[in-house]
């Protein structure tokens, strides 16, 4: 006893050195975290910031998001984490299914699977089983399987040979569901439904939100989180982040320092209010930077002249209000910097995503002063992404 307690001391003193907080606030055990480390997963996406807390606390989740955002572990997490906490179900009675559209996925699932189950105190037995391979070895390999991850004809074909029964099932996981719909899985997928216990937990996870799908999430889902990962969550890994941290008075003067030593060719700069707009874009002007101010206050003539100039290269930075930027789509922006934090994380992301456009990596620049540190704090934890903070106060700024 004595002897576990001091490993379990050490593991969590092991991943409170290497971890961000934001991991191990999500509720996960010292044994899956460890191996979070291992896996060098830095920060939970944002996905599994939302996710895997509610899980954990029992509930239906439908989850709008992408291969690529990180949807797997975001179930894969907790289901494990609830599993060790449950006794074992009986013999080919798996108490969690993961239905999936293809073979392919259904191999890849169950290979997170095994990522996380290694090195658990408790054994956990997982199989994936899907068609178009012979079914007698996945008939023999389901002895003592707790989590399957399936493809919905393939499922059938098993429980009505009895290798597999669905009656102690706890949690329902469709992936991609939207996938398993156009493969025309719907029947088999009722079929299953059917065959489930009424109480149960059901997640879904599907990259678009068609009518089926919605007619789906009415049928097993109860009063479920809804999480919508867009694109432009996504696309954030793309983005190379970074902030300084400033002295308000030296913050012009950094802006300048970094567009001049940084050669930055196409600056997108952010402030907060039409006025200080205006201000920034003088004081570049005169420090011998092409740069123009869009807003509002400025006439459709001006705004669309000042918007050629910068696509076409004539100006180098354009300095602009949330209002504005919206109406700015450029293929490949490189540089985008917050001059001034927006209000709402989501405009952050919003502002940010100007960047790093088609599949292109760029740059995401903040000045933050004394007083934005809280707020932007605020803003990393929601996006589900730390930024490395740079501290200016030994730049040698003279002359910018
Ligand atoms: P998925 O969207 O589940 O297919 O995951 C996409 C990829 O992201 C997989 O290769 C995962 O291993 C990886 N991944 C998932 N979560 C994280 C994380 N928090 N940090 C880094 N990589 C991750």
């Amino acid at each position: 006893m004595k002897m576990i307690t001091f490993k379990l001391l050490n593991i969590i003193f092991y991943f409170k050195k290497t971890l961000p907080m934001s991991f191990t606030s999500l509720g996960l055990s010292p044994y899956l975290l460890k191996i979070i480390v291992e896996q060098k997963y830095e920060q939970p996406y944002p996905i599994q910031l939302k996710a895997i807390p509610a899980i954990l606390k029992g509930k239906d989740i439908l989850g709008i998001a992408q291969t690529g955002s990180g949807k797997t572990a975001s179930y894969v997490l907790p289901i494990i984490q609830q599993l060790q906490k449950q006794s074992a179900s009986k013999n080919r009675h798996v108490s969690t299914l993961i239905l999936v559209p293809t073979r392919e996925l259904a191999i890849q699932v169950n290979d997170v699977f095994n990522l996380f189950v290694n090195g658990l105190p408790e054994k956990l037995k997982t199989l994936a089983v899907y068609g178009g391979v012979s079914i007698n070895p996945q008939m023999i390999k389901l002895q003592g399987v707790e989590v399957l991850v399936a493809t919905p004809g393939r499922l059938l074909e098993l429980i009505s040979s009895k290798a597999v029964h669905l009656t102690d099932v706890k949690t329902l996981v469709l992936d991609e569901a939207d996938k398993m719909l156009n493969l025309g899985f719907k029947e088999e997928m009722s079929k299953i439904f059917s065959l489930l216990p009424k109480k149960r937990q059901n997640l879904l996870f599907s990259a678009t939100l068609s009518e089926d799908v919605n007619t789906i999430k009415e049928i097993i889902l109860n009063n479920p989180l809804i999480i919508k990962i867009d694109g432009e969550e996504n696309k954030i890994d793309l983005i190379n982040q970074l902030a300084y941290f400033v002295s308000a008075e030296r913050k012009g003067p950094l802006l300048r320092y970094l567009i001049k030593h940084h050669k930055m060719q196409q600056v997108l700069v952010f402030t907060s209010s039409v006025f200080k707009a205006d201000v920034v874009a003088d004081k570049l002007r005169i420090n011998g930077i092409k740069a123009s101010a869009i807003h509002s206050k400025k006439s459709q003539g001006a705004r669309e002249e000042a918007l050629n100039k910068f696509k076409s290269g004539k100006l180098n930075v354009l300095v602009a209000t949330d209002l504005m930027a919206r109406g700015i789509d450029i293929k490949f922006l490189p540089h985008v910097i917050n001059y001034e934090l927006p209000r709402s994380p989501k405009d952050y992301i919003h502002r940010i995503g100007r960047t790093g456009r088609a599949e292109s990596s760029g740059e995401a620049i903040s000045l933050i002063c004394e007083e934005d540190q809280h707020h932007f704090k605020i803003i990393q934890k929601k996006m589900g992404k730390w930024v490395t903070m740079i501290d200016s106060s030994d730049f040698d700024l003279k002359g910018y």
